[in-house]
């Protein structure tokens, strides 16, 4: 075994070995309130991916099938007494196990095409937006994430134009986050795409990102490279540029525009767990109109990166209570700072039959 493979081995032993198994994590983990067998639980994961910390455990296929099986929402840490964390356990087992996986983890080439065609028609739209009316001296970058290439240039225009009212913005063609490729277990995919990206935003002093994914991902770019002498410093210079949408505005004193029908938001878990940002969001819609907090706004909408096309009846099962809570606020929207989730949201709206409309923070504020 090579050093950087046994390396990867202690990591995981040393988040794992602090479970000491009292299962508090079962009440909260999505995935284990759909499927109720151990095994599809935070602590039958944690118990799995320590397995092959021992060494000679035979299969290998089965621990890379279970801890395959999790969001990574990071709801058991949070209950978790020793506060094990859960979603890096996973990230490493999968890293170690990458070889055995035949799932896909990056963009298709035609998907690449249509994102890059996407940058060019986000240019063309956002040509004739005007610049701030005061003068205020801010730049802020816009990061024009994948899932919004993809599905939602309209949403990116809005978040562009919003941006535009407080800062003079930079677009730039970045590459991908590389959250599909960390979520494979693919970290080098991920670190080439990181250093693309810190080389593209070298000269800007902010990165604004309206997809709580590519955020999250850009802020621990620092940490993956931390032991890196030749990146370790551009890398921290890098993440500590990136803010996300409601975090910026939050920080610049953004008043929003006021907003008639009742809203309630939906957290992105990479926003609200990962990034500690529930606040911002919800002042600023407050602020915006008349604002109603809906139960378990924090639970996992089954949407993140490939979770639905991976596992369509535990995603849909998850949507399913989030479609509930939704109606129950009795909200005529619902909204959130992320594309996955926005995608969602969206089926769930429609499963609802029109009882709510599912619209991103910027197409509100
Ligand atoms: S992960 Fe934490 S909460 Fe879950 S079983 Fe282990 S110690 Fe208990
Ligand atoms: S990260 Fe979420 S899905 Fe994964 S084990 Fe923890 S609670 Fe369950």
């Amino acid at each position: 075994m090579n050093d950087k493979n046994k390396e990867l081995l202690n990591e995981i032993h040393e988040i794992a070995s602090k479970c000491d198994r009292c299962g508090n994590c079962l009440l909260v983990c999505p995935v284990f309130t759909v499927n109720s067998r151990e095994a599809c639980g935070a602590r039958g994961m944690v118990n799995a991916a320590r397995a092959i910390t021992k060494g000679g455990v035979a299969p290998e296929e089965d621990i890379l099938e279970a801890v395959d099986y999790c969001l990574l929402c990071g709801a058991c840490t949070d209950v978790c007494a020793s506060k094990v964390k859960v979603p890096d356990v996973m990230l490493k087992t999968r890293q170690k196990l990458v070889h055995l996986s035949n799932k896909p983890f990056d963009y298709s080439a035609e998907e690449k095409e249509k994102m890059n065609k996407a940058f060019d028609a986000l240019c063309d739209r956002c040509a004739e937006i005007e610049g701030p009316e005061i003068e205020h001296g801010r730049k802020a970058a816009y990061f024009f994430g994948c899932q919004a290439r993809l599905d939602a240039i309209d949403t990116a225009v809005k978040t562009v134009e919003l941006l535009s009212r407080v800062a003079e913005v930079e677009l730039i063609n970045n590459e991908c986050c590389g959250l599909p490729a960390l979520t494979r277990g693919h970290v080098d995919l991920f670190i080439e795409d990181a250093k693309q990206n810190i080389q593209l935003f070298e000269d800007v002093d902010t990165i604004v990102s309206d997809c709580a994914c590519c955020s999250d991902t850009l802020k621990k770019i620092a940490s993956y490279l931390a032991n890196d002498p030749e990146w370790s410093e551009r890398a921290a210079a890098f993440s500590k540029k990136v803010f996300s949408l409601s975090e910026y505005l939050t920080k610049i004193g953004y008043l929003p525009e006021k907003h008639k029908e009742q809203i309630t938001y939906h957290d992105p878990c990479h926003l609200g767990r990962n990034q500690g940002i529930k606040k911002e969001p919800r002042e600023l819609l407050k602020t915006a109109g008349d604002y109603v907090e809906m139960a378990g706004a924090d639970v996992c909408c089954g949407g993140p990166c490939f979770f639905p096309s991976d596992y369509p009846e535990t995603s849909d099962a998850l949507l399913e209570k989030k479609c509930l809570n939704i109606e129950k606020s009795g909200a005529a929207i619902v909204t959130t700072e992320c594309y996955n989730c926005l995608k969602q949201l969206k089926r769930a709206a429609e499963k609802s039959g029109g009882k709510f409309k599912a619209l991103h923070i910027s197409e509100i504020l």
